[in-house]
């Protein structure tokens, strides 16, 4: 059976098993974590001007560590991921697209 990619867009190579589900945090899908988009942003728990006010008075507030996962409809919708730019990409021999040509064309 042909496959779109070798990787079947995973990072799980064939002999990996299972591999544990996490949530997106967008819309909650249910994704591989291999395949999900993993971002790590760092920032204040505290937001604003209370934050301000707080630093001004002495306070030291750390910086919190979030973990977030997206998944692939989520992270292409937002611009997280973007798609490669076409000479970037893998290159598609001549034999193929002249195939497709003729499926479109009906020649
Ligand atoms: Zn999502």
């Amino acid at each position: 059976m042909p496959h779109k990619r070798k990787n079947r867009g995973r990072k799980k190579g064939k002999d990996a098993g299972h591999v544990k589900y996490v949530h997106c945090t967008l819309c909650h899908a249910r994704v591989p974590a291999d395949k999900a988009v993993k971002r790590v942003y760092w920032g204040s728990p505290i937001a604003g001007a209370i934050a301000k006010e707080l630093t001004s008075q002495g306070t030291l507030i750390t910086n919190e560590r979030r973990t977030v996962y997206y998944c692939i409809r989520c992270a292409m919708f937002h611009g997280i991921v973007k798609i490669r730019p076409r000479d970037e990409r893998k290159k598609i021999p001549e034999e193929i697209l002249e195939k497709r040509f003729r499926s479109i064309l009906g020649a």
